[in-house]
């Protein structure tokens, strides 16, 4: 297959911190292409509907462009989409969505990519290539019998379908918790089974913290602390505590908010240094250029599959500059916000 196109730089990644990167790219006059293998924000899409970021918005906003939300309130997953839209129509960005990159090879000078997009498969070369992947390409997966049965699902669409109906969540930090709230007050019978003897309050946004507690001391809500999920059936869940006892809980449904897991792949297969089992890529902190010369990191894929959240959105912006700095030899001339305690 012949090369279709060629640019000085491809981003790979279309999330709020490759939109930033690619106006940064605009500005300067950099030749670049971008690609998406989904649609623009494609995993803030997931976030259940009317979701509030946990982070302010003047942190989660871009390519300094102002975020407004017409109640002053911390944005919802809605005006979020919104605002990404906007910033990509104000630019006039032309990214490559449904594209997925599906090989990269490494040639003396540069990188050749193969799409699979809508319309087939393509292939491009660029000198250069950013890797703004994102770090939640996917729910981690219970891994016990029954976990794909119909009832089981890890999102929270909405909240309604649960109305008078019982449900489990599984998990015990910040998604679990928001989820076993909402669900409660659209009228579920919610319950919640944790591994650990108890809520971590550092784990778990101070906001919400005082009601969970409330609604389980009261049994609003039942919790099954200690406890992990053994198997999935049609009508109950299988708990085990930590002396392997066994507790069966009647379920119609089943929610399991366990965390998220990155796609490495597009490292791996460009030859950038993972370690660890969280898969962290090697990159230096100055310039986010990866072991691989040529190739940059910018964004949440940076720390690979976290367990304990480090790298958000919020922190994401400074790679801009210092990825604009190497790749043109000057800054964007915008120097981003250092936060040094996120709040997501
Ligand atoms: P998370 O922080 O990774 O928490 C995953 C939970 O699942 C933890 O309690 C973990 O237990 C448990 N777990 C992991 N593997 C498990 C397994 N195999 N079986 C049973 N339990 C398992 O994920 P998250 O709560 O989805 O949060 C992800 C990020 O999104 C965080 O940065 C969070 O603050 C953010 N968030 C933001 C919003 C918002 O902006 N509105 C809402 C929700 C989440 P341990 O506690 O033992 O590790």
């Amino acid at each position: 297959m012949t090369t279709e196109y060629s640019a000085e730089v491809i981003v790979i990644g279309a999330g709020p911190i490759g939109l930033e990167l690619a106006v940064a790219l605009k500005k300067e006059g950099v030749d670049y292409l971008q690609f998406d293998a989904k649609q623009i924000g494609d995993t803030i899409s997931w976030f259940p509907p009317q979701t509030r970021f946990f982070s302010s918005n003047d942190r989660i906003a871009i390519a300094g462009v102002p975020l407004q939300t017409p109640d002053q309130n911390k944005c919802t997953r809605e005006q979020y989409l919104a605002y990404l839209r906007t910033v990509v129509q104000q630019y006039d960005l032309k990214v490559n969505t449904y594209e997925p990159v599906i090989y990269i090879e490494r040639l003396r000078e540069g990188f050749s990519l193969l799409t699979r997009g809508l319309a087939g498969e393509r292939r491009y070369a660029c000198r250069r290539l950013v890797l703004a992947t994102g770090g939640t390409a996917r729910s981690r997966k219970l891994d016990i019998a029954g976990d794909s049965l119909p009832h089981v699902s890890d999102r929270l669409e909405d909240p309604h379908a649960y109305f008078q109906k019982r449900l489990l969540v599984i998990g015990g930090k910040n998604s679990a918790i928001e989820w076993a709230l909402r669900c409660h007050h659209a009228g579920a019978h919610v319950s919640i089974s944790y591994r650990r003897a108890k809520l971590d309050a550092r784990s778990v946004k101070y906001w919400i913290m005082p009601e969970i507690s409330g609604l389980l001391n009261s049994g609003a809500i039942e919790g099954y602390f200690g406890t992990r999920p053994l198997r999935i059936t049609a009508a109950a869940v299988t708990l085990e505590n930590v002396n392997g006892e066994l507790t069966e809980v009647p379920t119609d449904f089943v929610l399991a908010a366990i965390g998220y897991e990155a796609d490495m792949t597009l490292c791996e297969l460009a030859g950038v240094e993972l370690t660890g089992d969280c898969q962290t890529p090697t990159f230096d902190e100055e310039t986010m250029e990866t072991n691989v010369p040529g190739i940059y990191l910018a964004g949440t894929v940076t720390g690979g599959t976290q367990d304990k959240y480090a790298v958000y959105l919020e922190n994401g912006h400074v790679h801009i500059d210092r990825i604009v700095k190497a790749l043109t030899g000057h800054g964007s001339g915008r120097d981003a916000v250092v936060y040094e305690q996120a709040e997501s």
